[in-house]
């Protein structure tokens, strides 16, 4: 059987791709995009502050939110009006509480962003890890309010989980809303309490200093969400950015454009000429053209790139960080599925079939051992495995090995372990270096979420067609 790099797929005609993508994007300076999960305690104020946000960047229309706070005060909650922009289901409404994975989009002239919207009630931290594991870094919501940063931090609070499990997953950036200060009189000593522990916690986890940063505000009133408070007490002792230009600083996420294409399939429909598959996509790096012929892994069948979409305009190609939607021709809508990687036709992704992966452990009833069988996750992609090694337990901050060969993992651990498919199947992976967005999983079973982290290597690949 041939290698990986050696498969050479059956294809009729190779159109090979006609313009330097790279070249094209440096010259148009196009808005880098980024993507960004809202995590916190039930109740911090997550839903407010996005639907904030969305509304002063002028994402949403002065009627749509007087319809919301009207329908709001008539069931008696209307200081969720901004909270309601961004739970838009009827259920949640009555329930008041976010249940999926709500994307929103905006953009300020310097980036367009999307919000990943992660729910904090316990029950849907899956919903979260969802967003998380597309996220480019995560603003972690905090009530400053009596008591409550303490009840969200401390004991059973999410505070906690939700920032071990960004860093698990591999966000490599925190911005921490200090929310609700206008509770709190705007008293930079709450502020101050607050950032000292959280900066305490976030370093023992491996956020070093600028890895983080800390906004005082209200996603209530609008205070330094957008638009700068005009609070004096607060004005008396906080010259930092806004939450949005803090945003805006972290424009910095690297990715590579010139690395070979993976783009993770989202959605896939039958488009309106029958011969032609549409499919949703996030390109996660390099890019793509009109008129290229790329592969899809698992199924390797190669398909030709006749249309590309981005927010409903037509592009002659995209650029990793884009999320596009495109029209396939010479392909069986068979061949893909929602979780599949289209990749370069000369370099496509491995099939993995054992891998290692550096893990948080979870909240468990009974530990994790050798020989259990696990569901890998990542965005859409998912596979049964069964845990082969528990290799070793890692010191959570700095990565040192505390203990060779385990005989099982407990909750709250960092570990070392490796994964072996079960069945004929394969996992389209690379490892956490070689690809930020493609190597990260998260681990289920019976339905619970068991760990989550960054894949280390890739032990064993399927190497037949
Ligand atoms: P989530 O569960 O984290 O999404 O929290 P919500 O956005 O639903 O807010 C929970 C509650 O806190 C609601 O009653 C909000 O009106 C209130 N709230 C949210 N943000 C603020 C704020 O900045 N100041 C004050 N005083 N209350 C807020």
């Amino acid at each position: 059987s041939l290698s990986i790099q050696e498969q050479v797929p059956t294809v009729v005609t190779v159109k090979q791709p006609k313009v330097d993508v790279a070249e094209q994007y440096a010259a148009t300076k196009r808005k880098p995009h980024i993507n960004f999960v809202v995590v916190g305690h039930v109740d911090a104020g997550k839903s407010t502050l996005m639907g904030r946000l969305m509304y002063d960047m002028g994402a949403i229309d002065e009627r749509t939110i007087n319809k919301y706070k009207r329908d709001s005060d008539k069931m008696g909650k209307g200081s969720f009006a901004f909270a309601w922009v961004m739970d838009q289901s009827e259920e949640e409404r009555e329930r008041g509480v976010t249940m999926d994975i709500a994307t929103s989009y905006f953009e300020s002239p310097k980036v367009s962003f999307t919000i990943l919207d992660a729910p904090g009630h316990k029950d849907f931290v899956p919903n979260m890890i969802a967003g998380a594991s597309e996220a480019d870094f995560a603003v972690l919501v905090v009530d400053s309010s009596p008591n409550a940063f303490e009840a969200g931090f401390l004991h059973s609070g999410q505070t906690k989980e939700h920032a071990l499990l960004v860093r698990s997953l591999g966000v490599q950036r925190i911005i921490v809303a200090v929310n609700k200060l206008d509770n709190m009189a705007w008293a930079e000593y709450r502020f101050t309490e607050i950032k000292d522990q959280l900066q305490v916690f976030l370093n023992s986890i491996g956020f070093t200093g600028s890895q983080t940063s800390f906004i005082p505000c209200s996603g209530l009133y609008g205070d330094n969400i957008v638009n700068k408070s005009a609070e004096e007490e607060l004005l008396s002792w906080y010259k930092g950015p806004t939450l949005l230009e803090e945003l805006e600083n972290l424009r910095l996420v690297q990715r590579d454009i010139k690395a070979p294409l993976r783009m993770s399939i989202t959605d896939v429909f039958r488009g309106t000429n029958s011969s032609l598959v549409n499919i949703a996509a996030r390109i996660n790096s390099g890019n793509v053209q009109t008129g290229e012929t790329t592969i899809v892994v698992p199924s390797m069948e190669s398909t030709l790139v006749k249309t590309i979409m981005i927010s409903n305009n037509l592009r002659d190609w995209a650029v990793a960080g884009d999320n596009v939607e495109l029209i396939l021709a010479n392909i069986d809508m068979m061949h893909l599925r929602a979780g599949d990687v289209m990749c370069s036709l000369s370099a496509p992704i491995k099939r993995a079939r054992i891998f290692t992966a550096r893990v948080i452990i979870f909240q468990l009833r009974i530990p994790l051992i050798k020989g259990s069988n696990a569901i890998v996750y990542r965005g859409r992609t998912t596979e049964a495995f069964k845990i082969t090694k528990l290799i070793s337990v890692l010191d959570k901050s700095t990565g040192k090995i505390l203990k060779s060969k385990p005989r099982h993992l407990a909750s709250g651990q960092s570990a070392i372990i490796e994964l072996e498919v079960i069945g004929k199947g394969c996992f389209p992976l690379e490892t956490f270096k070689e690809n930020k967005d493609l190597g990260r999983v998260v681990l289920r079973q019976d339905g619970n979420t068991v760990a989550a982290g960054v894949v280390e290597d890739v032990i064993s690949v399927v190497t037949d067609l």
